[in-house]
């Protein structure tokens, strides 16, 4: 079974409104006109690639206060309903604004138990909030160990627009998991520029697991895939970080350039294994 680790539920539309994101599909040279007009879509580009399940990121900037954001929250209750009409196949993580203090704990508590969101995801770049941040980092992260729910964050550079990376380096997830040691953590993008810092929290922490959303397989850095092939087989997951890359390109790059490569069972950990482990399904 293949599960997208990394999806982001956005239309054509949606991005259109948020310059942060346009600039993204610069980063990504993607041809505007080729994005989503619906989220209906995206069930029927995972039936093409032969995707069963995708996660499907919420993300919340409605306390931050980087203009640039304004427009760049998205509901829980939108992602709670895009999940619900997909039959399980769309499995919804939260977003919340950490900026929001109290009421973000509030919001993931409502979340989790009136939404039956299955995860958390935070971009500490989008907040301009550093991942490790104690005091509105934390109580969120506590919250998360507590029910049990993975949080998925996002490390290294960003496409975004209008954010500074120093908020998301993958150094800062240590922290996070020496704090929390039965926190289950998705490191997103492997982190990059420093996939090897990536790898070290990882070889520390049993919990981490790491998506190589956002890259074309035949681009992965080589110095991963000795950790991807070895002792971090169980971690890697798949993504696509869609609609910024699709699942059927994905896959077929993945077929070319990266499944020879792999030792066996391999391929089958890192497109669906691992993640139902992620997930606890
Ligand atoms: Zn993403």
């Amino acid at each position: 079974m293949i599960i997208d680790a990394h999806v982001h539920p956005w239309t054509r539309a949606f991005m259109k409104r948020n310059g942060p994101i346009m600039k993204a599909c610069d980063f990504f040279k993607l041809d505007v006109s080729k994005l989503p007009s619906s989220t209906d879509e995206l069930l029927d580009e995972m039936d093409e690639a032969g995707v069963a399940m995708a996660v499907i990121l919420g993300q919340d900037t409605s306390s931050t206060k980087n203009p640039a954001f304004k427009n760049y929250t998205l509901r829980n209750d939108d992602v709670a309903r895009i999940a619900a009409k997909s039959g399980d196949r769309l499995v919804p993580f939260a977003g919340v604004d950490p900026n929001a203090g109290r009421d973000a704990l509030r919001e993931l508590k409502r979340g989790i138990k009136s939404l039956g969101m299955r995860g958390l995801k935070v971009h500490g770049s989008a907040n301009s909030v550093y991942l490790n941040d104690r005091k509105l980092m934390y109580p969120i992260y506590e919250l998360c160990q507590d029910a049990g729910i993975p949080v998925l964050v996002h490390t290294g550079t960003t496409g975004l627009g209008d954010t500074e990376i120093r908020y998301s380096k993958p150094e800062l997830v240590d922290e996070i998991c020496q704090s929390f040691p039965d926190l289950k953590v998705v490191m997103a993008h492997f982190g990059w520029p420093w996939p090897d810092v990536t790898v070290a929290v990882a070889l520390r922490s049993p919990n981490v697991f790491i998506d190589v959303s956002g890259w074309k397989p035949r681009y992965l850095p080589p110095s991963i895939m000795p950790y991807l092939n070895g002792i971090l087989q169980d971690r890697f997951l798949f993504g696509t970080d869609y609609p910024m890359l699709r699942q059927k390109e994905w896959l077929d790059d993945f077929r070319v350039n990266l499944a020879p490569k792999l030792k066996p069972g391999v391929s089958e950990k890192l497109l669906g294994a691992n993640a139902r482990r992620m997930l606890a399904l």
